[in-house]
């Protein structure tokens, strides 16, 4: 067997600054000659078939540039040895220039290679990984490095395909100065897989990366970092987190996923994201000096913690609005003599000089049920300082806390009595007074990631186009938005607009009605209007939009989606809009998600819907009951439904799976009269994790009918009307949990 010894993780960096000291010296092409010279060559390929014989005939010390430009298709596979003193290089003629497109990935197998520069974007890898550090499942690579390179947008189009875009295997590896951003399929975007023995005690190190937005995904699968699996969390990992940057990884309720023991994680930045680090699987996990600020966005948290012998401190928790599994610090309850995949007790576990700043929760014992029943034991809570934005404290507490030893906190408002001997109180002024300089937490984003391409801001999809004036016609609404660009505003002069075409739409545009009294009339002669794919979203305001010319057809809905030529995240906005005689069959929709298929949002404001034959939006596609959901939030407020046939929403999220927030059911300030017509209930609410009814008046209806599946749905149902004037329930809610 191949066995290498642990060298430090000075000889990584090492590595690391032989590389970064790199130049790129114009050279003049020298080939390799066949000697046992200690010369080495510099070698410029600009073909794939150039690049293959570089390789073989590769010795240590040699570098080879790839050329600048597009690389097609191209299956990089590099095997071969370099060493310490001179690894073998692999690197772009200019860093971000090399540009791998289409079917491309990257694979090291051997020892102390370092490949630098490379862009991926605009395809998906065929493969299970986009980067890996392993040539097959014997040729693992050793003491190798990839810097400088990026990943963007590289996602598989079907979003339910499972890939990994980095995974690193074998021993003393390093990932550094990267940019990943924009995975939106199955898979978590890293991952450090040690599945067998040369890939365990591994000394890796992830370092100073920027992991760019992940949207939110719509089930399990959607972490950013993976280290390790349940199957081998008992085994060592000992790999190092340091400075990387998190900027809005949302995907599911693990940022990161650790599944294994004896990892590191130092100096990070968690911004803006949703869910928490978590210590999964695996024991003897350091969690130090890392800042977590959610800027109060929704669900963001810090760490969760299951397992034996973790030490958490020095952290800043600050601006975190998550609860629960989300919460800014979150200790469970494990399962008495639990198997490996479910929660191990908390135990011999040290959180100490933290500082919880500003966040919603500290749950402790959280998780606890019938089957999580063994509270943390033989841990400590010591020198933590807390200070509250509201009058209340952020601890929780759902089980008995007499294992873990509260010592020399101090805190702003006072902590349950349970616990409060541990914690001296001081004015939150005061505290913030004696706090050291957030720069000592975390890492600053322009210190991660690569220099030549831009860190993601935030701008709305629906910015940043031009505006477009449409005229009334035949089809010029259509022919408007095959030209349209990403972001650009369509503008509809009054008049009617019939099209004869279905749009499949893969960027997001918007659709208004110009000023003035007469609002335009659209109607579409296809069972679609339009049909989102990619990065498809819409936006409209001020159209009155007619069914009539539709044909009696099957699957009937003015706006669907399709996975064919791609499933990102859509958005749909529908404002003072007015949608009537949606009837000539009776199943059509106004809005429905495929199978396959995802929207951050669906936001219906001021709008009319009447004589609607189907259900007026219907996001029920994923039946296998895996977790899976076709919408994050679907929000109605101030709008009127009247004539119609199905219910007003339709969402089903099966399985009971713990990973997701979602979905989101808001429904606000609206008026239902006769809903239903075929017995459906006003709302049939599958699964849904966070619903809100409120203010709403019902005539002619049946009650919404909410089936709780898994987790602790958050339910609000306030001052709902009914025609007899009698106030709700309107939510009709079954628990089959
Ligand atoms: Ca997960």
């Amino acid at each position: 067997m191949r066995t290498y010894l642990l060298s430090s993780i000075a000889s990584i960096f090492l590595i690391g600054s032989c590389a970064s000291q790199h130049t790129g010296p114009e050279i003049a092409q020298t080939e390799h000659t066949d000697t046992n010279s200690t010369q080495t060559a510099t070698k410029f390929v600009s073909s794939q078939q150039e690049f293959r014989e570089a390789i073989e005939r590769a010795q240590p010390g040699d570098e080879i540039v790839l050329r600048n430009g597009i690389w097609s298709d191209f299956d990089m596979l590099v095997v071969a040895n370099g060493s310490a003193e001179a690894p073998i290089l692999i690197r772009a003629e200019t860093a971000g220039d090399v540009v791998l497109t289409g079917a491309s990935s990257l694979r090291l197998g051997g020892s102390h290679l370092v490949v630098s520069g490379l862009l991926f974007r605009d395809g998906h890898t065929p493969r299970p990984e986009v980067i890996s550090f392993r040539a097959d499942e014997e040729t693992l690579a050793y003491h190798s490095r990839v810097t400088d390179s990026a990943i963007i947008n590289y996602s598989n189009p079907d979003r339910t395909q499972r890939d990994i875009w980095v995974a690193l295997y074998g021993q003393n590896n390093s990932f550094d100065r990267n940019h990943l951003s924009g995975k939106l399929n199955a898979g978590p975007t890293m991952a450090v897989r040690l599945n067998s023995e040369e890939s365990q005690n591994n000394n890796h190190v992830i370092a100073h990366n920027y992991f760019g937005p992940r949207p939110v995904f719509g089930s399990n699968g959607g972490e950013t970092l993976r280290i390790g699996t349940s199957h081998f969390s008992l085994t060592h990992s000992g790999t190092i987190v340091e400075n990387n940057f998190f900027d809005r990884c949302s995907g599911e309720v693990e940022i990161v996923s650790n599944k294994s023991g004896g990892n590191v994680y130092r100096g990070n930045t968690f911004y803006r994201s949703r869910g928490t680090l978590t210590l999964r699987h695996g024991n003897g996990t350091l969690v130090e000096n890392n800042l977590f600020d959610g800027a109060n966005d929704p669900y963001t948290g810090g760490v969760r913690v299951i397992n034996a012998e973790h030490t958490i401190r020095n952290n800043y928790f600050t601006n975190l609005t998550g609860e629960r599994f989300s919460g800014a610090l979150v200790v469970m309850n494990g399962v008495p003599n639990s198997p490996i995949n479910r929660y191990h007790q908390v135990r011999d576990t040290v959180i100490e000089q933290n500082i919880f700043d500003g966040v919603r929760r500290i749950e402790l014992a959280e998780g606890a049920d019938e089957e999580r029943t063994a509270a943390p034991i033989d841990s400590q809570f010591r020198s933590n300082i807390i200070i509250s934005s509201s009058n209340s404290t952020p601890f929780r507490l759902m089980d008995d806390l007499s294992g873990i030893e509260f010592l020399d906190n101090r805190s702003s408002e006072l902590p349950p009595d349970e616990i409060a001997d541990g914690f001296e109180m001081f004015p939150a002024s005061d505290l913030e007074t004696s706090l050291p300089a957030r720069d000592h937490f975390g890492v600053e984003i322009g210190d991660t990631g690569v220099a030549w391409l831009h860190k993601i801001p935030e701008i709305s999809p629906f910015d940043g186009g031009q505006e477009i004036s449409v005229v009334p016609g035949r089809d010029t609404l259509s022919s408007a938005l095959m030209t349209a660009q990403a972001g650009d505003t369509l503008i509809l002069q009054p008049g009617s607009y019939s099209e004869s075409r279905s749009i499949n739409l893969h960027i997001p545009v918007s659709i208004i009605a110009a000023e003035g009294p007469e609002r335009p009339e659209v109607t579409f002669q296809r069972p679609n209007l339009i049909r989102l794919s990619a990065n498809g979203a819409v936006q409209m305001r001020g159209l009155n939009v007619s069914g009539a010319q539709a044909p009696d057809a099957s699957g009937n809905s003015f706006i669907s989606t399709t996975s064919t030529g791609g499933s990102g995240n859509h958005i749909v906005e529908l404002h003072d809009m007015m949608f009537d005689e949606f009837d000539v069959n009776r199943g059509f929709s106004i809005i429905t998600a495929s199978k396959g298929t995802f929207f951050d949002r669906i936001l219906i404001q001021d709008s009319r819907f009447s004589n609607v034959s189907g259900a007026v939006v219907k996001l029920d596609a994923e039946t296998d009951d895996y977790g899976i959901y076709n919408a994050e939030y679907l929000i109605i407020e101030n709008s009127d439904f009247s004539e119609i046939g199905g219910s007003v929403a339709t969402v089903y999220r099966g399985g009971r799976d713990e990973s997701t927030f979602g979905p989101h059911v808001w429904i606000r300030g609206s008026r239902f009269d006769g809903i239903g017509t075929r017995g459906e209930p006003v709302l049939q609410l599958h699964g849904a994790q966070n619903v809100d009814v409120s203010d709403n008046r019902v005539i002619n209806a049946a009650p919404a009918n909410l089936m709780i599946t898994t987790g602790h749905p958050v339910i609000r149902e306030e001052n709902n009307q009914f025609e007899d004037g009698l106030s709700g329930p309107l939510l009709n809610i079954t628990d089959l949990r």
